[in-house]
C-alpha cells in the first residue's frame, strides 16, 4: 500500500507519528501512515511557492492538457483507486467504482475546459488617453484541506480548480482516510510539474493547523466541518488571505400535498443512505404536508427497511458501515436523544455486526426545534415532521445556520418556482435530490460556507480580478 507523501516532487515517508488506518467494516487496522512533520509541511509549502512562479505563467491550453492527462491517469487506475476508497471508507463497491470514480475523473475533464474560459470583462478607454483592461490571474499557492466522506472526489474538487486557475497547492486529506489520495499523489508525481501539487498527511489540529497558517499561501480552501471552517477563517484573519469553505449541511426536503409519494420515498432511500448518510447534501430533514404525512412516513419506512447492509464487497450491499467509531457514537447520541420525544420508526441501533455499522434509521414526529432537526448528524438517519402552511415551512427551513442543499417535492410548477426562489440554500432540487454535475456549482451559503466547488464559479476562489491601465 502506498503511504508516502508528495513533497516538492519527491515521494517521502512522513517524519511524524505513525497513524493507524482502519477498515470500518471490520474495525481492523489495514495500514499505518506516518504524519508529516511541520518541517515537511513547510517544505511542501515552499515547493508550492517556488512552483507557482512558473506554473502561473503557463497558458490555459497547457493547464488544460495537464488536467486531461491527470484524468487519463486516474481512469487507467480507476479500479485500484476505487478499491482503496471502498476499503478505507467502507463504501459499497458499486458506489465507489460506478458512482464516484466517473464523477471524480470528469471533474478534471470539466476543469480542463474551464481553464480555457477565464476572461476579463472589459477593455476600453474609461479615462481619455488611457486604455484599461481587466485581467483574471491566479491568486497564489493554495492550502487545501479535505474531509473523509468522499476522499478522492473531494481531493479532485480541491486539486482541479486551482490547477485550472494556475495555482499550485498543498493538499491535506483526512487523517482517517488518506489511502486513495496518497496513491493518486504517487500516480501524479511524474505527471504534474515539481511542486505544483503537494500532498501531506496528518491530523487537523496539528498538521492541518500548521498548513493553514503557512504564510506563503494566499488561499485556504476547506471542505469539512464548520469548526474547521472557523479555524480557517481565524488563520486567514491573522494574515489577510482568501478563504473558500464548503462545510456541513442540514438539507430540508419540503414535501407538498401534491408530491409523488413513491418518488419521495425512493429519493430518500438512495439519497439519504448513500455513503451511509455521510454526505453534506444528504436529504435528511423531511418536512411533510400534514395531509400526506402518514403516507410518506409509511412509504419511507418501507423503502428504508429494504436497504441491505453489508461489507463493501458483499453481494447486494447497498449501505456499508459508518467511517469510524467516533462518528458512529456521534450518530448514536443524536438518535438516543431524539428517541426521548420522537418516534424511532426503524433502525436506531448497531444491528449486531462487527465493524462500525449502524442501521438505517427513520425518526418521525420530530419537533422543528429538536437537536436532531437542526444539527448535522452525518450518518444514516432521516427525520420527518409536519407542516400545513407554505410560508411557515419556508421560514422554518431558512431558520438554521446551514445553507447548502435543499429540495422541494411538488407537482405545481408555480409553487416550485416560488418556493425555490425563497429558500436560502446554495442549491435546491425539485422532485429529486442529490444529483451533481461538474458544470453546476456546489454552492454554499450562510454557515455552510463561502463560494462554490465545481462549475466555472469555483475558479473565483483561486483567481484575482486585476486592472491594468496603459497611458498613450
Ligand atoms: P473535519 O472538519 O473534522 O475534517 C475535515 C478536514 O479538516 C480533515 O482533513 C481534518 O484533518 C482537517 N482539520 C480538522 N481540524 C483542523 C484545523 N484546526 N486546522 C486545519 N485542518 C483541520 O470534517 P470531517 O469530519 O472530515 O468531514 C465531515 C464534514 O465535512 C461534515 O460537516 C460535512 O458536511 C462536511 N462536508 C462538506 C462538503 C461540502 O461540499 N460542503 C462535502 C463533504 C463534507
Amino acid at each position: 500500500m502506498q503511504t508516502k507523501q508528495l513533497i516538492n516532487g519527491e515521494l517521502v515517508d512522513g517524519d511524524g507519528e505513525a497513524l493507524p488506518v482502519l477498515d470500518p467494516s471490520t474495525a481492523q487496522q489495514i495500514a499505518s501512515v506516518s504524519e508529516a512533520s511541520t518541517d515537511q509541511v513547510d517544505a511542501a509549502v515552499r515547493g508550492a511557492e517556488q512552483a507557482f512562479e512558473t506554473y502561473r505563467m503557463t497558458t490555459p491550453a497547457e493547464r488544460s492538457a495537464l488536467l486531461l492527462q491527470i484524468a487519463d491517469v486516474l481512469e487507467e487506475n480507476a479500479v485500484e483507486l476505487a478499491e482503496l476508497e471502498s476499503l478505507d471508507v467502507g463504501k459499497p463497491w458499486p458506489s465507489a467504482h460506478d458512482d464516484e470514480m466517473p464523477l471524480t475523473i470528469d471533474t478534471f475533464r470539466f476543469f480542463a475546459g474551464a481553464a480555457r474560459t477565464m476572461s476579463g470583462s472589459a477593455a476600453g478607454e474609461y479615462v481619455a488617453g488611457h486604455t484599461s483592461m481587466i485581467r483574471r490571474d491566479p491568486i497564489g499557492p493554495v492550502a487545501a484541506i479535505a474531509p473523509w466522506n468522499y476522499p478522492m472526489m473531494m481531493a479532485a474538487w480541491k486539486i482541479a480548480a486551482p490547477l485550472a486557475a494556475g495555482c499550485s497547492l498543498v493538499l491535506k486529506p483526512s487523517e482517517i482516510t488518506p489511502l486513495s489520495t496518497l496513491r493518486m499523489a504517487q500516480l501524479l508525481s511524474d505527471v504534474v510539474p515539481k511542486g505544483v501539487l503537494n500532498v501531506v498527511h496528518g491530523r487537523g489540529p496539528s498538521i492541518g493547523n500548521h498548513l493553514i497558517h503557512a504564510p506563503q499561501t494566499e488561499v485556504i480552501t476547506v471542505t469539512g466541518s464548520p469548526a474547521t471552517g472557523m479555524a480557517a477563517m481565524r488563520a486567514a484573519a491573522d494574515q489577510i488571505k482568501h478563504v473558500h469553505l464548503e462545510l456541513g449541511g442540514k438539507s430540508p426536503v419540503i414535501v407538498f400535498d401534491d408530491a409523488d409519494i413513491d418518488t419521495v420515498a425512493e429519493t430518500i432511500r438512495y439519497g439519504a443512505f448513500f455513503n451511509a448518510g455521510q454526505d453534506c447534501a444528504q436529504p435528511c430533514r423531511l418536512m411533510v404536508h400534514a395531509s400526506i404525512y402518514d403516507k410518506v412516513v409509511a412509504a419511507v419506512e418501507d423503502q428504508v427497511k429494504q436497504i441491505q447492509i453489508g461489507a463493501p464487497r458483499e453481494e447486494g450491499t447497498e449501505m456499508g458501515p459508518i467511517v469510524s467509531q467516533t462518528q458512529r457514537e456521534r450518530v448514536e447520541q443524536f438518535v438516543d436523544t431524539a428517541a426521548q420525544d420522537s418516534e424511532i420508526v426503524c433502525g436506531g441501533n448497531r444491528g449486531g455486526r462487527d465493524g462500525f455499522f449502524y442501521q438505517p434509521t427513520v425518526v418521525a414526529n420530530v419537533d422543528n426545534n429538536a437537536e436532531i432537526a437542526c444539527s448535522e448528524v452525518f450518518g444514516p438517519v432521516v427525520t420527518l415532521s409536519r407542516f400545513t402552511d407554505e410560508d411557515a415551512v419556508i421560514r422554518t427551513a431558512n431558520a438554521g445556520r446551514y445553507g447548502l442543499a435543499s429540495s422541494v417535492f411538488t407537482a405545481d410548477v408555480g409553487r416550485a418556482m416560488r418556493v425555490t426562489s425563497r429558500l436560502r440554500y446554495g442549491f435546491t432540487w425539485v422532485n429529486t435530490h442529490g444529483i451533481a454535475t461538474p458544470e453546476m456549482p456546489w454552492a454554499a451559503m450562510k454557515g455552510s460556507g463561502t463560494g462554490s466547488d465545481m462549475s466555472v464559479y469555483a475558479l473565483d476562489a483561486y483567481t484575482s480580478v486585476r486592472h491594468v491601465m496603459i497611458a498613450h
